[in-house]
């Protein structure tokens, strides 16, 4: 009795024993103390639409578990940002881009750079007196960051075989969301342009430019407003997926139904944040995979 008690003890112990060690094995290796996101995948890049309501963020986290952020969501969704970089286990950015300043692109970066070491910032050349934009350069500067200016013509590898060139702000706009900085992300066979808030005067120079804008996935200009997505843009573009960054029940009426009519024309498959939620796209560098929050 006493024998099989004390066997009955041991094998309990040893079993402990052996959850332990695979537990910790286990966390070791989902997320290892390198601060590589635990999304990160040695051959996929992943690019994530952020929910962040009226407004818009990208986040993107290549092969080797590089990290780029474009735009954090309006002021109300600084906790909603800062969760969604615990969430995909984001322990520093390597690159940052403030589109344009207004709020629902700009409001939620000050709190990302004072959680996250940013490595370099991107802002295109526009100066807005409102709080929102103050406090961003406060973040900026406190952080000792120095902000280089987004302008069409620049371009960098993010990692080995990801590659982004930036297609906008071709010029001076008086309209600020023409200033609106506009990247292009190409891995292997696949491409995102990502297109801020920038209408149709930016369209227009992107197109003038020569730039090859054709991109297997699209982000609407400017929430689908009728500003943006002119045709001509659309068809060289020529998008097989097209993602709309916007909130439920906007003031602003967004999307509008005939930019939503110009997509369907084009046979361009939509997915929209306040349908489905954070979109999750994931390249390969041959093929997509679309996955969404809901
Ligand atoms: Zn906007």
């Amino acid at each position: 009795m006493k024998t099989s008690k004390s066997t009955y003890t041991m094998i309990i112990s040893m079993l402990a024993a052996i959850c332990i060690f695979t537990f910790s094995g286990c966390s070791i290796g989902s997320f290892p103390d390198t601060g590589k996101p635990d999304s990160v995948d040695g051959k996929k890049l992943k690019v994530y639409f952020l929910d962040v309501g009226q407004g818009a963020s990208q986040l993107l986290v290549t092969p080797s578990g590089k990290t780029m952020l474009i735009d954090a969501g309006n002021n109300d969704k600084e906790q909603t940002m800062l969760d969604y970089m615990k969430k995909y286990h984001i322990s520093k950015l390597d690159v940052v881009i403030g589109t344009h300043p207004d709020a629902d692109h700009i409001g939620g970066l000050d709190k990302v750079i004072d959680h996250i070491p940013v490595t370099t910032i991107y802002m295109p050349k526009v100066q807005s007196n409102t709080k929102t934009f103050e406090s961003l350069l406060k973040s900026i500067k406190n952080k000792g960051l120095k902000v280089k200016t987004a302008k069409a013509g620049l371009s960098w590898d993010l990692d080995d075989q990801v590659h982004v060139e930036m297609l906008a702000p071709k010029g001076t706009y008086e309209d600020t969301n023409n200033m609106s900085a506009v990247v292009k992300v190409t891995y292997g066979k696949n491409s995102f342009l990502l297109t801020g808030d920038a209408e149709a005067e930016s369209e227009k120079a992107m197109l003038a430019s020569g730039a090859d804008l054709q991109a297997d996935v699209m982000l609407v200009g400017h929430h689908g407003s009728n500003s943006s997505t002119t045709l001509k843009f659309l068809k060289t573009v020529n998008p097989k997926y097209a993602v709309i960054q916007v909130g439920k029940d906007n003031t602003y009426g967004h999307p509008k139904s005939a930019v939503l009519s110009r997509l369907q024309k084009q046979g361009i498959e939509v997915y929209r944040n306040d349908k489905q939620g954070t979109i999750e796209i994931t390249s390969d560098g041959n093929s997509l995979h679309i996955v969404t929050e809901r």
